[in-house]
C-alpha cells in the first residue's frame, strides 16, 4: 500500500511545480523548515525525511533545542530568521549558519565584531521593510545602500536581501520590489539571494525569484 504524502512531500512538490512554471531549477531554491516553537519530536521526522535546513526566530530557543539535534545530524544548516538583539550577536554567530534579519547599523557593528572575534563568518541577508510599516523590522528602502556599504566595510559576508511583506494584501508586488532592490544594489556582488515567501505565498515568491523560502505552518501545522 502507498503511504500518503507527508507535509514535507507536499511542500517539495509545490516548490517543484512553482519552479517548473517559472522555468527555474529547483536546486536554486532552498526550503528552510521554520521549526520555531516546535520540539524535537516534531523536528525529527523531517530530519528522517532528509530535510537539513531549519529556521528559528529566537536565539535562546535555538540554543536549547539544536545542539542535541546537531550532535545526531551534523550536516544540519541552521538559519536565524527573526529579529536579533545586538547583545545576542556573539551567541548567534556561534550557533547559526546564516542570519536573515540584518537591518540596522548597530547590528552590523555587533555582528562584524562577533564574527571577527569568533573567526567565523556567517552569511547575512539584509532585511528590507518593503511595506514601509512602522512596527516592522527591516531597514527603510532609502537606507539600504548605506547599510550594505557598512556591512561590506565590516567584512560581513552578504547572502542577499530578505523581506516579510505586509499581512493581508497581495504579496507579489513586494516580492518583485525586493528582487529589483537586489538587482539595483548588486554592482559589488553578494546580493544574489532572495529570502522571501512563507507558508501562504512561497509559490508566488519562487516565481518572482526567491532563493530561500521560509515555511513553518505548512510543514509543522499551526503554532500555539
Ligand atoms: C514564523 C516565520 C516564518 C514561517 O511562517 P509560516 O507562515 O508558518 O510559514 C517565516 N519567516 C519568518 C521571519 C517567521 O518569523
Amino acid at each position: 500500500m502507498d503511504t500518503p504524502p507527508t507535509p514535507l512531500d507536499q511542500v517539495r512538490s509545490q516548490i517543484a511545480r512553482a519552479c517548473k512554471a517559472s522555468r527555474r531549477d529547483p536546486a536554486d531554491v532552498t526550503l528552510i523548515a521554520v521549526s520555531k516553537t516546535k520540539g524535537a519530536d516534531a523536528i525529527e521526522p523531517l530530519l528522517a525525511q532528509g530535510q537539513r535546513v531549519f529556521g528559528e526566530n529566537r536565539v535562546q530557543e535555538a540554543q536549547a533545542k539544536w545542539p542535541a539535534l546537531k550532535a545526531r545530524w551534523p550536516d544540519v544548516e541552521l538559519h536565524l530568521i527573526g529579529q536579533l538583539q545586538s547583545n545576542k550577536a556573539e551567541e548567534a554567530v556561534a550557533l547559526f549558519d546564516c542570519i536573515h534579519a540584518l537591518d540596522r547599523p548597530s547590528l552590523v557593528s555587533a555582528l562584524g565584531k562577533a564574527m571577527a572575534k569568533a573567526g567565523r563568518r556567517v552569511p547575512c541577508f539584509v532585511q528590507v521593510n518593503v511595506g514601509e510599516e512602522e512596527q516592522k523590522g527591516g531597514c527603510a528602502i532609502a537606507d539600504l545602500p548605506a547599510l550594505l556599504e557598512q556591512a561590506r566595510a565590516a567584512d560581513i559576508p552578504l547572502a542577499g536581501l530578505m523581506c516579510i511583506p505586509p499581512a493581508g494584501i497581495e504579496p507579489a508586488p513586494f516580492f518583485a520590489l525586493l528582487a529589483k532592490l537586489a538587482a539595483d544594489n548588486n554592482s559589488l556582488g553578494g546580493l544574489t539571494g532572495l529570502s522571501m515567501g512563507m507558508s501562504g505565498d512561497y509559490e508566488t515568491a519562487i516565481m518572482l525569484g526567491a532563493s530561500h523560502v521560509r515555511v513553518g505552518t505548512a510543514l509543522f501545522g499551526e503554532r500555539r
